[in-house]
Order: C-alpha cells, then structure tokens, then sequence
C-alpha cells in the first residue's frame, strides 16, 4: 500500500495532537503507531462496568491550564467538568488540608492564627537554619518552613517518594516550599481546570477520528518483527513519542525513571475517604497516597454502596515498568545530551512528548509543545517545502 504522508509513534497526548493537526490542518495522511492495545498514552481510562466509575489507569489525571491557546484547542474534542483539585494529608490520625495553609497551621498547631501571627511562627521556626547552608532536602526543607512543619509534612512522603532518606536528597530538589497564609487549598492556580466531560478515552478517541488517521495499535516501532521501522524509516517523516534512549538501543546507557506501583481495589462501601485524594504523610504508612476515582465526577451516577479505590506506591523503575518520572541525576543529563545529539542528526525523525524529551510534562505542556512542533517544524516542512530538522 502507499507510504503515509507522516507517521506518529505513540499514542499519547502529544502523538494525538501532532496526528490531528496533520491530518486537519495540513491535510495529511497519517500513520499514528502504538505498542499497547489502546490508544491515548498515559492518559487513558477505563470505565469499571461493575460501578460506573472511571478509572485513571496509569494514575489520576488532572487537567489544569492558564494557556488560552491550548485550552480553546483542547474544549474542540470535549467539554469540561467545573471539578476543582483539592488534596489532603494525614498524619499521625489526623487529616489536614494541603498545600500548607492557614488552616493546616491552626489545626496542626492547635490554635488559630492570624495570617500575620502564622508568617512570623513559621520565620521563627525556619531560623533554625540558613537557606544557603543547607546541603541537603532535609535541611533546605527546614530552612524554608521550619522543623515541626518538615517533619510532619514533607519528611515522610518525601522518603516514600524517593525511596531515600531526605538528608541524601539533593537541595537543589526543592527551591521553595510555598505556605500560603490564607485558606486558600485549591490545589492548582491555572486559570482553566476541569474534566472531560464522559471521561479521558472519549477525548482522546475523537482526536484521532479522522479518515485521514490510521491508529494501528499492538504494534511497537522498534519491534524488528513489526517491519515498521524499517519500511518507514528514511521515507516518511517519523514523529517518535517513545523513550529516546531506547530508540537509539541504549548505546549511551539507559536513562532512569521512577514509577508508581497502582494497587487498584473495589470496595464495598460508598464512600471511603469522602475526596479524591488523601496523601499519606506518616514514613511507617507504606504508600504514598490513595485515589478515590468517583469523588473526580461527582456529577455521575454510580452503582450505590461501592467504590475504586487505588493505594500508590512509589519506586525506581526497572526495565519492565512503566517510566512516569524521569529521576534526572546528572549521570542521566550527560547521557541525555549525547541522545540529544544523535537525535538531531537523525534523518527525517524528529523526538517530542515526555519519553522522546526526557521531561516529566503536563498534559497542557505535551499538547502546546505538539502545537508548537506543527508550527515550527511540520508546517514549515509540508507547507513550504523547509527541511525537516
Ligand atoms: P504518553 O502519554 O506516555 O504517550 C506515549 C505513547 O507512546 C504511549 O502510549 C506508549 O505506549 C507509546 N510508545 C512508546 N514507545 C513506543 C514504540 N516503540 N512504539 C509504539 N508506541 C510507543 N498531567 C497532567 O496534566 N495532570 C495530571 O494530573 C497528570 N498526572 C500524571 C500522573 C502520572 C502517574 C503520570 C506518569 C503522568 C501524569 N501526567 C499528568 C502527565 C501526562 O500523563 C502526560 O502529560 C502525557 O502522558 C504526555 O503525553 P505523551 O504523548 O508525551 O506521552
């Protein structure tokens, strides 16, 4: 059969938005190419058919954005929810209202303060030490909110996170550590938020609804025995959304990850935790946080006296696991930088996405970064005939 016009590996928000546009925008055929047995990336979620509720399958997703661009491209595939992210903490049998806020203070401090009586408590307890002295997480942590704050709220599920004791953490993890001295515990400050309307899957399918786009699913690019790599490669335009280093066969070494262990359970009570969210702030707590999937759509109508709920646990990915967070250690920015190089002279192939960058992206960052690769690189090219580079 014809070549395509252009093929997409990944499925992804940023293979859907460079797929969609292509074919909408600039009249092409594309060929979008996925190793797992659905389309949409990380992004994608189920409908359990027991309960009704979605379920994130790869962990919740939230879509936040102040970029008006982005969000008027993205309100084209779906409506969205007025849902507003808010995120709780317990420890030590109490559960308090996160980020940091007045309202935590007051419960953790046991009395009420005012905004001005909390900004001068927290100085006081961060002149424990310098924000430039500090030489590790731990110690730049209480140099910025203080020890009792530290040890409660950030110790814990830092340690979980990173599987590694904050004072071998690096400083330079965090640069601040926001307090807001009001009551304020919206979790996101964009000026857009929601979610889609009849979930993830149905967003991410009408992207790609198309005659123009072919998803070919099952069928992973570096696989010799697809033949897909080399029946296109050197031919067609390749946008690749897959890990860099394995596209280059980790020559350079593989770069490190960090996953999350889902342990997803349907339980037989309405309401578990009464939000979506609840950390788990103790160290001797083994999971980071627990998901409750139908406090995100409330709006719905669920089968009664059952619920999704999902503990998270944090580690370092092996080979086999899902990559989620890049770990980035300057071992990791040296190989990246050889990858980057090989990249570029790379004929016809150009890397996006969060695998194909090695950057840890938003949704809105992956979809206005695949806006951006249209303009600059893909529109120039089949428009105008530029060199794609
Ligand atoms: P992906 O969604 O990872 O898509 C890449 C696709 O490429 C995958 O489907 C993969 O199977 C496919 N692929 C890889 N290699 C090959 C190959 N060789 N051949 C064929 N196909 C291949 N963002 C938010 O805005 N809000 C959130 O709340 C949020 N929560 C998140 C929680 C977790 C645990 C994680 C990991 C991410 C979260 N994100 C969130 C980020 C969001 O998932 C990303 O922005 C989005 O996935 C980026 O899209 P992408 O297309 O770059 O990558």
């Amino acid at each position: 059969s014809a070549l395509p016009d252009l093929v997409v590996v990944g499925s992804g928000f940023f293979g859907l938005t460079i797929a969609e546009r292509c074919a909408n925008e600039l009249g092409l055929k594309v060929l979008v190419l996925e190793r797992r047995h659905h389309l949409g990336g990380n992004a994608y979620s189920e409908i359990d058919p027991e309960t009704g509720i979605e379920v994130h399958v790869y962990g919740t997703h939230l879509f936040h954005t102040s970029n008006k661009r982005v969000w008027e491209y993205v309100n084209r595939f779906t409506t969205f929810t007025g849902y507003q992210h808010r995120v709780f903490g317990k420890y030590r049998g109490q559960v308090y209202s996160l980020p940091m806020n007045l309202a935590l203070i007051n419960q953790f401090f046991g009395k009420s303060h005012t905004p001005d009586e909390a900004r001068a408590l927290i100085a006081e307890q961060s002149r424990e030490i310098a924000t430039e002295d500090a030489t590790n997480l731990e110690e730049k942590a209480i140099s910025l909110i203080g020890r009792p704050l530290y040890e409660a709220f950030i110790k814990g599920y830092t340690a979980k996170q990173w599987q590694t004791d904050p004072t071998e953490l690096s400083a330079d993890i965090i640069t601040r550590l926001p307090v807001r001295y009001n009551f304020d515990n919206r979790y996101f400050n964009d000026d857009f938020e929601g979610l889609p309307t009849d979930g993830y899957t149905a967003w991410l399918t009408r992207m790609a609804e198309h005659p123009d786009i072919e998803v070919r699913l099952d069928t992973d690019f570096l696989d010799p025995a697809n033949g897909v790599a080399e029946q296109f490669k050197g031919k067609v335009p390749i946008v690749y959304t897959g890990p860099i280093d394995e596209y280059f066969d980790n020559c350079e070494g593989r770069l490190s990850w960090r996953t999350v262990d889902l342990e997803v359970e349907t339980l037989d009570v309405d309401d578990f935790q009464g939000t979506g969210v609840v950390n788990a702030n103790d160290q001797d707590v083994p999971w980071t946080r627990i998901l409750e999937f139908k406090h995100l759509h409330p709006e719905r109508t669920y089968l009664p006296g059952k619920t999704i709920v999902v503990h998270e646990y944090s580690r370092n990915a092996s080979v086999d696991d899902e990559p989620y967070y890049p770990v980035n250690t300057a071992e990791d920015r040296e190989k990246l930088l050889k990858y980057r190089d090989l990249a570029k002279k790379e004929p016809m192939v150009l890397f996006g996405g969060r695998l194909g960058t090695y950057k840890y992206l938003d949704m809105h960052m992956a979809i206005g970064s695949a806006l951006s690769m249209v303009d600059n690189k893909l529109k120039p090219h089949f428009a105008d005939g530029a060199a794609l580079t």
